[in-house]
C-alpha cells in the first residue's frame, strides 16, 4: 500500500511537473478543489470538493492541514459523522500518511539526500525546502530511512 502510494503520487507528479516546495494549491485547482480561509477547524466536503482551511494557522501549518484535507478528498468521500470511531481514526492515520506523501514525495526526497547522509544535518534545509514542520518531516523521514539510506 505504502510502496503504490508512492509510485501513485510520482507518476502524477512527473505528469504534471511538480517539484519541491510542491504547490498544493495549484494541485487543487488541477484537482477543482476549491479552498476557503475562515477562522474554524480543517475540514474536507469531499463531494462539493471544498477544503475550508483554518485562518488562525501559521503558512507552515496550514500547508500541513491543505496536504491532509486533500489527502481525504482523494482517499475518502462522504462524511465521517455516521461512521465508526475505528474507522475515523484508520482514515485520520490514512490522511496523515497520504498528506506527508503529498508534501514530500519520496522520489524528490530522494533528489536531496546522499548516501550515509545524518537526518539531523538534512533536517532543518529539507523542511526548509519542502516547506514543512520540522517534526512532520521527521515522522516522515522515520517511516522511510531505510529507503533512502538515511543515517538515523
Ligand atoms: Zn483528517
Amino acid at each position: 500500500m505504502q510502496i503504490q502510494t508512492e509510485k501513485s503520487v510520482e507518476d502524477w507528479y512527473n505528469r504534471i511537473g511538480v517539484r519541491a516546495p510542491v504547490n498544493l494549491e495549484s494541485i487543487c485547482a488541477d484537482m477543482n478543489v476549491i479552498i476557503h480561509r475562515a477562522p474554524v477547524p480543517g475540514v474536507a466536503l469531499c463531494e462539493s470538493k471544498i477544503i475550508v482551511l483554518d485562518s488562525r494557522l501559521n503558512s507552515i501549518q496550514s500547508r500541513e492541514q491543505l496536504a491532509h484535507e486533500m489527502a481525504h478528498i482523494l482517499l475518502h468521500c462522504g462524511g465521517q459523522w455516521y461512521q465508526n470511531r475505528i474507522y475515523i481514526q484508520q482514515q485520520e492515520w490514512q490522511a496523515r500518511n497520504l498528506g506527508l506523501i503529498l508534501l514530500a514525495p519520496i522520489h524528490l526526497l530522494r533528489e536531496e539526500i546522499g548516501p550515509g547522509d545524518s537526518i539531523y544535518t538534512l533536517l532543518p534545509f529539507l523542511a526548509e525546502k519542502f516547506q514543512i514542520s520540522a517534526s512532520s518531516l521527521k515522522f516522515r523521514l522515520n517511516i522511510l530511512a531505510g529507503a533512502l539510506t538515511l543515517a538515523m
